[in-house]
């Protein structure tokens, strides 16, 4: 068993072929532990950490990429972040009162996001946002993803998701487009269909429990397979002091007085970590630039 969390970069040397797998454990329980999620529910958030930990290997900035499920029924959102440093936090949404002990698998959650739409989200720390829609088309995260990859972006994609709860794993290998320089050497047609199969015989369970160079061996030991560094992965939450004060200021003063009026502070709590970040009345009215006496 994999005890620490990482991302591992491959890839099969001479051919635009890359991947990575990825394994978050701890930062998984961390994450699991602030709030009392049903089980299906956990199983399709440690599904999209994984594949926000896959696909954040593309920032080629410092921001961060975010995975949203959202739907109108008794699971209202799933949401998963990585950024470009590794580190992971996740949240999800559902109705308190409904019952959901049908629900047993991540992809029983999530069909229960009815009218359900996928969204990509990057953030760079400075410049544009970008946001992409993923249509849920497929029985599974894995299988929209690597549809949206074929489709939208063209890149022939393959991903694979697997969670038990305390563990969840990811491997991800993209066909990139050829350079033309590469177009005139010797091209092996074949490569890609047979790393299809082959990547697609991998069972949840060894993909969680075997170390990535066990996996990469088991798969692909005909291909010659590169191996840089691993990166590590941790739960790492956004949240700060001055992102509640721009609430703050953004809400404006009208909402800050009123709460103040009924409440001796203003209290600002971060579903993600449990952080609270607390406000009193001389503090929060210096926002507006007035003294309280
Ligand atoms: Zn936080």
């Amino acid at each position: 068993m994999t005890s620490t969390d990482h991302r591992q970069r491959f890839y099969i040397d001479n051919s635009p072929v890359r991947g990575d797998i990825v394994h978050i454990n701890t930062a998984l329980e961390t994450i699991l532990q602030q709030r009392t999620y049903p089980n299906a529910i956990a199983l399709m958030l440690g599904e999209m950490l994984a594949a926000a930990a896959l696909l954040a290997t593309t920032l080629k900035f410092s921001g961060r990429l975010s995975l949203q499920a959202q739907g109108s029924g008794d699971l209202k959102w799933v949401m998963a972040e990585c950024t470009d440093q590794g580190e992971l936090r996740g949240l999800a949404d559902w109705d308190s009162e409904a019952d959901l002990s049908h629900l047993h698998t991540s992809a029983d959650a999530l069909a229960a996001l009815t009218d359900a739409v996928l969204f990509i989200n990057i953030e760079p720390k400075d410049g544009e946002r970008y946001q992409g829609i993923v249509p849920l088309e497929e029985q599974t995260i894995a299988a929209c993803l690597a549809q949206y990859y074929d489709l939208s972006a063209q890149v022939p994609t393959q991903i694979s998701l697997a969670c038990d709860g305390q563990h969840a794993a990811g491997l991800l290998i993209q066909l990139l487009p050829r350079t033309s320089d590469e177009e005139q050497e010797h091209v092996d047609e074949d490569l890609w269909p047979r790393l299809t199969i082959l990547t697609q015989t991998m069972t949840p369970k060894e993909l969680i429990e075997l170390p990535a160079s066990e996996i990469l061996h088991r798969l692909y030991h005909e291909e010659d397979v590169r191996l840089p560094e691993s990166e590590p992965l941790q739960f790492g939450c956004t949240c700060s002091r001055e992102r509640c004060i721009e609430a703050l200021i953004q809400v404006g003063q009208a909402a800050v007085e009123e709460i103040l009026a009924t409440d001796d502070e203003i209290e600002m709590d971060c579903q993600f970590c449990n952080t609270a970040y607390r406000f009193g009345p001389v503090e929060a009215m210096a926002l507006f630039g007035l003294r309280v006496s």
